[in-house]
């Protein structure tokens, strides 16, 4: 259902600021995926087509942007569908006024690096902390038409402007859909490598997923192709100079194991390697991956135990800043989010139901064991996307609907629960689903007590 009522645009605008920092730009895209998940949504899902969104619509946003956390732009903002930032006419003034109001404040900003010129650079660059995530897909021309249907010409200009980002001294990182069914895996293989030649600071690969909706023909059709991909991308780890991350990962524990890893930065040098796990970071054991990362990044002195093929040693090195110790790992979960969920299950009387997304599924249990929260106090149960079908499992796209089929179907929630914790991510900063329905209607339908966390 595409919303088009100028008022709710407009608040799902300021919601998107306030809610997530993204800063909307523009709807429009002239990427031209074949896999595109626009025109494939489930007819009751809003979605809001800003188009190339006012400078009064965009100015009054700032307001809304937290300046102490990174402001993203491009990104897909809840109803609002995604475009290309730089397609925006305004896009220099917008710019400009973006680093006059947060001259201190992160921005990272998504981008298909088509009009990445000089003269955009030369933009850009004024900007101390930008960091670029450029998705390409594919760094061959063949690639991108069978992927973007692009011309030749289009694909030698984007490729020669990736070239340009080192140059200008712009940090960056790179982005793939990941498509070996229709590229080939050297595809695959050879843009990971464009990009690490490049300096790209990391690469993310995401598996690609679709609606019931969408010709599924058009996707790899292992449901195991996750594995596939990870022991891929581990089979070609040595030819990669910066680190390569699968996203969204499929996690069943929350072990501090380190991904990947950037030659010749400090934690490499200290001896730290793909594979190895961190016991600790400065005398503090870690509770997951985000938690070690979170502490090896910080600025200064670090000294971390660390497991390798089984030998257990202690390295030491210098951070000079915040996260440059050249280590990546995959995203886990916040610690603050776990201790505010280990509390609210501990000081609720009676039994807490955890509903959670397919792909979050295992890592909540993991979760539960680490806290050691017996399932008499607190369980865990996944709920699979009805609402998109196809293979959709991440909590961002699950709805109201789909809760409470989930708890019509398993009698012990209502005749157990005093609490319900829903994932935080399916719903906007106002409570609302992508079908624009609260998660109230949980309580009001159940009677139990319903948060989201
Ligand atoms: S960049 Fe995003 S919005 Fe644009 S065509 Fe590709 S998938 Fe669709």
């Amino acid at each position: 259902m595409q919303i088009t009522d100028p008022d709710k645009i407009n608040k799902f605008i300021e919601e998107s600021a306030y809610g997530e920092n993204i800063l909307p730009i523009t709807s429009i895209c002239d990427t031209g995926c074949i896999f595109c998940s626009r025109g494939c949504n489930p007819p009751e899902i809003h979605r809001a087509d800003i188009g190339l969104a006012s400078l009064e619509q965009i100015f009054g946003a700032f307001e809304f942007l937290d300046p102490g956390i990174p402001i993203i732009i491009g990104e897909s903002a809840g109803i609002i569908e995604e475009g290309e930032p730089t397609l925006h006419p305004d896009f220099p003034a917008i710019f400009e006024r973006l680093i006059e109001h947060f001259p201190n404040t992160p921005v990272e900003m998504k981008t298909n690096g088509r009009n990445l010129d000089r003269n955009l650079l030369d933009l850009l660059k004024k900007k101390d902390n930008l960091k670029l995530d450029v998705y390409l897909n594919s760094a061959s021309a063949r690639g991108r038409k069978l992927l973007m249907n692009e011309s030749s010409d289009t694909s030698a200009r984007t490729l020669e402007n990736i070239k340009l980002l080192s140059e200008y001294g712009i940090a960056f990182s790179g982005s793939i859909i990941a498509f070996p069914n229709i590229t080939g895996w050297e595809d695959i293989r050879l843009t990971l490598k464009y990009f690490s030649d490049n300096k790209a600071e990391t690469v993310r690969v995401h598996p690609p997923s679709h609606s019931r909706y969408a010709d599924a023909g058009v996707f790899p059709d292992s449901c195991d192709f996750i594995f596939e991909l990870k022991d891929f991308i581990n089979s070609i780890r040595d030819e990669i100079d910066c680190p390569v991350l699968v996203d969204p990962s499929v996690l069943t524990d929350l072990t501090p194991e380190v991904s990947g890893m950037l030659k010749n930065s400090p934690a490499w040098d200290a001896g730290i390697r793909s594979g190895d796990i961190i016991l600790s970071v400065n005398s503090h054991k870690p509770m997951c991956r985000t938690d070690a990362w979170n502490r090896l990044s910080e600025a200064g002195r670090i000294t971390a135990a660390v497991k390798s093929d089984g030998v257990i040693e202690t390295l030491e090195w210098d951070n000079p800043r915040q996260f440059c110790s050249g280590i990546t790992m995959e995203f886990d979960f916040v610690p603050s989010r776990a201790d505010r969920l280990r509390q609210v299950i501990e000081y609720t009387a009676g039994k807490v139901y955890l509903l959670t997304s397919e792909s979050g599924f295992e890592l909540i249990r993991s979760l539960m064991q680490l806290f050691k929260i017996e399932k008499d106090k607190a369980e865990v149960i996944k709920v699979m996307n009805q609402s998109f079908g196809g293979t959709i499992n991440v909590s961002g796209l699950l709805t109201v609907d789909d809760f409470l089929a989930v708890i019509h179907d398993n009698h012990a929630i209502a005749a157990e629960a005093s609490l319900i914790i829903l994932p935080y991510e399916s719903f906007s900063c106002s409570g609302n689903d992508l079908k624009f329905c609260h998660f109230t209607k949980i309580r009001n339908e159940t009677g139990i007590d319903v948060i989201t966390l």
